[in-house]
Parts: C-alpha cells; structure tokens; sequence
C-alpha cells in the first residue's frame, strides 16, 4: 500500500485549505450552529469554481482519492461539507444511470455548488430496513407521469436543497426488493411540504411529506421499478469515506484548551490524548483501505462499514472523555462564559451521537460486516 500523494494530490489539498481557511471563518461556523443548517455556501461554491466538486464526484473513471482527500481535508478542518458530499454522490449516480438530459440541466448546478440536493431515503418505519419503505410512485395512466404520495423522515438539508433524491416503492407486488424506483424530483414541486425535526448535535434535519406529486418521467433515476440497483451505486459511494475524520478536529481543540487551562499537566490526560491521536490515525487509515479497495477495483466490501463503525465509536468515546476531563465547563455551550474550548466539547458530545446512527447504524454495519466478511447467519 502507498501512502504517499502524488503532486497532482498534494495541489488539491493545498488548494482545499486555501479555500476553507478563506471562506470557513469563525462566523460562517457560528451562522451554522445558529441556523442548524450544516452549509456554508461561499466554501461550496468555491469548490463549485476551483472545479474540486466535479473531481470529487465518485464513480469510474474518477479518482478514488481525489474524493477522500476533499471530505478528508474538509472534516479535519471541520468544514461543513454535507452539502458537497451530497450533491457529489447524486452527480456520481447521475454519471452512471442518469439521462443525457438530466446530466445536461441537473448535473452542472450541483458540481458548480450552487444547487443542493437532499436524500428522501429514510421514513418513520423505515430507516435501517429501507425495503420497508412505504412512499408510494403510481403510474398516472392518464398523462404517463406518476403520483408519489407518503412521509420520509430526516432529510436532511431538505429545506435549502433545490433537488430531492427519493427512494419509493412503485410495484409492491415484486418482493422484498423489487418495486423500487428512485426518482430526482425538484423540492418546488408542489405536493411537497418540509418541517424542521431539532437534533441533539443542534443539526436541523427534517420531515418531508409528499402529497400527490405529480411528476413525470424526466424525473426517473435508472429505470422504473429497478431503483434498488440505483440505491446499491448510492449507498456505496456514502459509505466508509465521510464521517471517520471528526476525532481531529476534536483533538485539536481540546489540546489547545488543555493547554491553555493546565489540565495538560496531568500525565494522565497526556497518556490519554496519546491514544486519542492513535485512534484518530487508524480511523485515517481505515479510511484510507476503503479508498485504496475503490480504486483497485476491489471494493466495495465490508472496508467501508468497518472504517464507519470504528471512527464514529472513538469520535463518541472521545467527546465522552473530554467532558468527563473537563467537568463542569465540558457541559457550557458556544460562547458561554468559562465554556471549554469555547463549547465545543459540548457541541461534540451531542454531534458524536448522531454520527454513529446517520448513514447506517453500528448496528447494522456490525451485522454487515458479520454476514459478509464472515458469513455469518442473517438475525432478521
Ligand atoms: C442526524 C441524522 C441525519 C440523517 N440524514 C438523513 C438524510 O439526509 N436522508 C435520509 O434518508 N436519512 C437520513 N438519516 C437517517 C439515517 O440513515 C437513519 O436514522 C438510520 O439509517 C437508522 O434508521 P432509523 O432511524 O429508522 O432507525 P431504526 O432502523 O428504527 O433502528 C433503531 C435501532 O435499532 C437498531 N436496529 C435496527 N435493525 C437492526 C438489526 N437488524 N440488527 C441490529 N440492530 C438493529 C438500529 O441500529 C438502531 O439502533 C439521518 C439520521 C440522522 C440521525
């Protein structure tokens, strides 16, 4: 395995850091945590510029570390980059099944930044056991178009995305996966209605609720009926590459406040801080294995679950330990007088929870890995 990047690499990262120390500024990360709203859009639409999204596109014919190193470098600088991750997968899906025409009108807005798209994927019933979904897509003889009514639960960046990337059950006849179809449906839509749903990490996600949409079929992803197949190309470019690089950030800051308070000074918090910079290194190299199955041609397999389940964990054991190092001030939120490292021990905590349910839980990628790597019986 070689780790060493290459020039071409190492101009991106210098690049990426340029941009986000530029745009990325204490305010805009104020203005995230006070909206909820996990996007800056002046760092997105510089990226959109530089050309850094489009490389950041998963997909063959893309390079599998061009897309780690933008969410790698945007996570350890502590960037939002959600919205760019989003609209990178759906530019990816659109690349592989989409239309010349949906890659013509839908495909530039969300490399350049300054389109957002959303996942309609999840519903109250239906989160870890997609197939369960209930979102119905019917056939509207009458003009060839289709009907989609139902509820999907955290949809996230739902309330600024221009697109709706949604999973629905259109043939519920054909089996447990059969009788999907995805759909990439303008959120102006009308039908559609988006209220706030409040998370413990002060992330505004929502509810989506769909009231006979009418669209037509400019809106398919893939063809009709086979939206599974859409969701396996999906799901593999969301796993094991965002959500495994927080424990930096983390570090960082607790050690800059450590410092500055003297809690540095107890060699049990150094011995401590010494294993947090050990796990934050092998979440990078897990991260890293997926990338390197990727672009062997190898994966996906279980690379991706493994990397999840480990960074997100030690992310939360992390936070966990900071508050419990910095008592009473670990509990002060952003700007409070005497906050440790001026609320973001706190903010972590409750960010860290979240990151171990969004994209798949623990549990189900524990089972993943469980069936897939060892063969293991199915539980369900
Ligand atoms: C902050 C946040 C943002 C999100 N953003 C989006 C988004 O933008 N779009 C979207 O579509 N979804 C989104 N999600 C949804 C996310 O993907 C789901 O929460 C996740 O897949 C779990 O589904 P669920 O919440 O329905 O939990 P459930 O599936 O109801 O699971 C509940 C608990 O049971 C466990 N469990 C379930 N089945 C099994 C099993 N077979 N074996 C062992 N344990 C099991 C789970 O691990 C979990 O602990 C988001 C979630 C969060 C928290």
């Amino acid at each position: 395995m070689d780790f060493s990047l290459s020039d071409e690499h190492l101009e991106l990262r210098r690049q990426m850091r340029e941009i986000m120390t530029a745009t990325v500024t204490a305010e805009v990360i104020d203005e995230t945590h006070r909206s909820g709203t996990n996007h800056a859009p002046g760092f997105i639409e510089a990226l959109g510029d530089a050309g850094i999204l489009a490389r950041a596109m998963p997909g063959p014919g893309q390079d599998p570390v061009d897309m780690w190193l933008v969410s790698s470098e945007a996570e350890k600088f502590g960037a939002p980059f959600d919205a760019g991750g989003m609209a990178t997968s759906i530019a990816g899906v659109l690349a592989q099944l989409g239309t010349d025409e949906q890659r013509r009108r839908i495909t530039p807005g969300l490399l350049s930044g300054r389109e957002l798209v959303c996942f309609g994927l999840t519903e109250p019933d239906g989160g870890s056991d997609l197939p369960r979904i209930k979102t119905r897509a019917v056939r509207n003889e009458t003009d060839d178009g289709w009907i989609i009514n139902g509820a999907k639960m955290w949809t996230t960046m739902g309330h600024v995305a221009d697109w709706v990337f949604l999973l629905a059950r259109s043939d519920a006849s054909a089996g447990r996966y059969g009788g999907f179809t995805t759909f990439i449906i303008p959120m102006s839509t009308p039908g559609i209605t988006v209220d706030p749903v409040w998370t413990m990490g002060t992330e505004r996600s929502n509810a989506t609720f769909y009231d006979d949409v009418r669209v037509g079929d400019e809106c398919l992803v893939g063809e009709a009926h086979e939206g599974w197949r859409t969701m396996g190309i999906m799901l593999a470019f969301e796993r094991g590459l965002g959500n495994t690089g927080a424990l930096t950030p983390l570090l960082r800051r607790f050690a800059q406040w450590a410092t500055e308070s003297g809690t540095i000074d107890d060699p049990l918090v150094r011995d401590h801080m010494a294993q947090l910079a050990i796990e934050a290194q092998v979440a990078e190299l897990l991260t890293q294995r997926t990338v390197w199955t990727i672009a062997t041609g190898e994966g996906p397999g279980t690379e991706g679950s493994v990397a999840k389940v480990y960074a997100t964990e030690a992310y939360q054991r992390a936070a966990r330990w900071a508050q419990a190092t910095a008592g009473a001030d670990g509990l002060l939120r952003f700007h409070e007088a005497g906050a440790a490292a001026d609320g973001w021990i706190d903010y972590d905590v409750r960010h860290s929870t979240p990151q171990t349910l969004q994209g798949g839980t623990s549990e189900i990628n524990r089972n993943n890995i469980a069936e897939r790597q060892f063969g293991l019986p199915r539980m369900r």
